[in-house]
């Protein structure tokens, strides 16, 4: 078949009318029909393009000038906005961001889903959408002069952001973590880790603090075994920080994009900090999933809780459960909670979580959610209640087959990836059960990331 030629040539400027967004934030302007996706615009504005790369589809653009600002456009207080790869809206009132967010969810109920009539409740907003996270994995380079420096890739690429010195959705504690332990390390010439020749020590500094006890951990991540100066680089961060708890030491010799390596150690204080959420206490670990997000993280929870609707007798499976965050909660209102989660350290943690919260009706267990559900199920488990809470891909095929499988009145379905809920929604549809509100929560407010939680309920038959 004759290719169609798109209507545009690389490198050639064009004016353009913005009708829309993508998932990602960009806006979308057709030239004859053919849509060119261009970061920056918003739609209802106008502006010159260059066109940057043309598929047969669809095309991408850069933004040269805007014509006609929309009045949500806003100006975005990170100096490095334009070439950092971390957020995407800045450039949009926050307003504008949550109806995107909703739109999205909405859309993925209609779209793929085939769900015309759930209701889907506006998303629960940030007071205050800044300075929110509680973790930073910040990459360590060299400047010309051999200087460490430390900053966020620029995007589409693993050239570090100079002059990067503080992340407006980061905990400052955090932002000034890393840049103590980048000055500590640069006076005691410890040398960066250079991706390309595979040679340096430092790969990654690592930073999360808890919201509630502000116990903060520094993991140190190297190419090399031995972390070089590691008792006078240690020393000098417990003289000056006090609210550091932990500092760990993790290996990863691997010529990888990854930034983990698998050996963890401990090279002062616990290899775990604690934070708390609602009533329950968590001990979290280097490698461990926590939401980044500490008072959306609550509200997010609350409504898991509240969609859950646990009765004292029932019995209730959290799969992907994590450090134990969810099952914990359940298991205040629940007669057991079984959690499944494929990071062995983190089921350690939930362990001790359940211990540390007085909670022994809570049993977790290591292993792949999709092959430990149909075993139990073959064990004849049957639960009342099942709350998942998958990575971005959504749960896979056999796990939604064994969550149908068992039976539950009720299910809970929390995602960060709409696409991938709502369709794993039609699955359980068609497997006999019936959506019943949709509640997004803006988790990560100035990135194009989305958060939402489904409640099911089995249709009777
Ligand atoms: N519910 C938890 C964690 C959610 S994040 C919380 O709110 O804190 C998703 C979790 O799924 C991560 O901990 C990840 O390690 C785990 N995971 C990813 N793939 C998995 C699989 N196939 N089986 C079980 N757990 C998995």
């Amino acid at each position: 078949m004759a290719k169609q030629a798109a209507p545009v040539k690389k490198n050639q400027t064009v004016t353009l009318r913005f009708e829309d967004l993508t998932h990602e934030g960009s806006g979308v302007g057709k030239i004859d029909g053919y849509p060119l996706f261009v970061p920056y615009a918003l739609p209802g504005e106008g502006g010159d393009v260059k066109v940057v790369k043309v598929n047969k589809n669809f095309g991408f653009g850069k933004l040269l000038n805007v014509t006609k600002p929309s009045s949500e456009r806003v100006e975005p207080p990170c100096d490095v906005y334009y070439k950092c790869g971390g957020c995407q809206l800045q450039h949009m009132s926050y307003n504008m961001q949550l109806d995107m967010k909703q739109e999205q969810v909405k859309n993925a109920m209609r779209k793929i889903a085939h769900l015309e009539n759930v209701p889907v409740h506006p998303i629960m907003r940030m007071e205050d959408p800044w300075r929110y996270r509680n973790k930073v994995q910040m990459p360590v380079g060299e400047k010309e002069d051999g200087e460490l420096m430390t900053g966020f890739y620029q995007k589409r690429s693993h050239r570090i952001i100079e002059g990067m010195e503080t992340c407006n959705i980061q905990d400052e504690v955090n932002d000034r973590m890393v840049e103590a332990v980048r000055r500590l390390a640069d006076r005691f010439g410890i040398p960066a880790y250079d991706e390309e020749k595979d040679t340096g020590v430092i790969r990654h500094i690592v930073v999360r603090t808890g919201e509630e006890t502000k116990d903060t951990m520094i993991v140190i991540i190297t190419r090399t075994p031995d972390l070089p100066h590691q008792s006078e680089l240690v020393t000098e961060l417990i003289k000056t920080y006090p609210h550091i708890t932990s500092i760990v030491h993790n290996i990863n010799d691997r010529k990888t994009n990854s930034i983990w390596g698998k050996e963890s150690k401990a090279i002062w204080g616990d290899d775990y900090i604690y934070d708390t959420i609602g009533d329950i206490k968590f001990a979290i670990s280097a490698k461990s999933f926590y939401q980044v997000n500490p008072p959306q993280t609550k509200k997010l929870y609350n409504k898991v809780l509240e969609y859950a609707r646990i009765g004292s007798h029932d019995t209730v499976v959290d799969a992907y459960c994590g450090i134990g965050t969810i099952s914990l909660f359940l298991a205040q209102e629940a007669k057991n909670v079984y959690g499944v989660e494929v990071v062995p350290e983190a089921v350690d943690d939930a362990k001790k979580n359940a211990k540390l919260n007085g909670l022994s009706n809570a049993a977790f267990y290591v292993g792949e959610a999709e092959k430990v559900m149909p075993w139990w199920t073959a064990q004849g488990m049957h639960p009342d209640v099942v709350v998942v809470d998958p990575p971005r891909k959504g749960c896979d095929e056999d796990l939604l087959k064994a969550m149908i499988g068992m039976e539950p009145k009720r299910i809970v379905y929390v995602s960060c990836n709409p696409s991938t809920l709502a369709r794993d929604l039609r699955i359980l549809e068609d497997g006999g059960y019936a959506a019943q509100e949709v509640q997004p929560v803006d988790m990560f407010p100035q990135t194009h990331h989305v958060e939402a939680v489904c409640w099911l309920e089995r249709k009777i038959s």
